[in-house]
């Protein structure tokens, strides 16, 4: 595994290799990245992990400064895989040293679930996820269901700009089925219980929409009882079409999309 600290050695590193597949994270890694990155393994000849935990995409700056940093874990994590051949960490400059402003806006239709509550985000990813693709050079990209939203956008913008494929990859759960993510590392134990029962009920719901002729209300008044009986403030309960992300007056192609806040941690899921 060697690990790429600029672009010079990127470049340098990468240039034989044309079938390459690309896993962008942020770091805090865990196995739903381990999964990502064994898809890679199996489908390209090599495998490229980025850590970057990009300001840009933080509309919250405490969000930023507490987000889950260790460089040496994920190197020993990613190490004991043997599944990847490049670890790139780029540095703010390597990513941004082009100041030319980004043009990235969002369509009208997209600014809802967290494009509607964190202002910015999805802007931040999508800048960065265009400029990384153009240093990689990747055949594929690997990114996971677990951030929908963020999946639907990337693969819309992507596979228009450049000659890559984004692979989608199933949402890796903890033994509670809490979906994994860098942010469960700011839970304690009583908060990683409490999410757990979240999920359970979020099953419950979903299994009960069908038999609901308004599902905007059947979602409101779920969405109330959550807030009442867990203590979390719930940014939206809502049930989407997972091939445009439209409201869904069905359950049919529909995905039920969550983000909420325990103890000031944001997480989101969907089902
Ligand atoms: P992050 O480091 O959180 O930015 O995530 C990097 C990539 O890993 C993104 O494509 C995420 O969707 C994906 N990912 C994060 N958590 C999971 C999970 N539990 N299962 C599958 N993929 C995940």
């Amino acid at each position: 595994m060697k690990i790429l600290l600029n672009n010079n050695s990127l470049f340098e590193s990468l240039r034989p290799f044309n079938d390459i597949g690309f896993v962008p994270t942020m770091g805090g890694i865990h196995k739903g990245h381990i999964s990502l990155i064994n898809k890679s393994n199996k489908l390209c000849k090599k495998t490229i992990v980025s850590i970057f935990v990009n300001p840009k995409q933080f509309n919250n700056k405490k969000d930023f400064m507490t987000y889950p940093k260790n460089i040496q874990k994920d190197l020993n994590i990613l190490k004991k895989s043997k599944k990847v051949d490049f670890v790139y960490l780029p540095k703010f400059n390597d990513i941004y040293k082009n100041k030319k402003k980004s043009k990235i806006t969002l369509l009208k239709k997209d600014k809802i679930l967290c494009a509607k509550f964190r202002k910015g985000h999805f802007e931040g990813v999508l800048d960065v996820m265009s400029k990384l693709t153009k240093i990689v050079n990747p055949k594929r990209i690997f990114m996971g269901e677990k951030d929908f939203q963020q999946l639907y956008l990337v693969k819309k913008l992507l596979e228009r700009k450049y000659k890559t494929k984004v692979i989608s990859c199933k949402t890796i759960r903890d033994k509670n089925k809490v979906a994994l993510s860098s942010r469960n590392f700011l839970l304690n134990k009583s908060s990683l219980v409490k999410a757990a029962n979240i999920y359970k009920k979020l099953v419950n719901i979903k299994k009960n929409i069908k038999n609901n002729k308004n599902i905007s209300n059947f979602l409101k008044l779920q969405k109330k009882q959550l807030n009442n009986n867990y203590k979390i403030k719930i940014d939206y309960l809502e049930l989407r079409n997972e091939k445009n992300l439209e409201l869904s007056k069905t359950i049919n192609n529909s995905k039920l999309f969550i983000a909420y806040y325990i103890n000031n941690v944001r997480l989101i899921d969907n089902l």
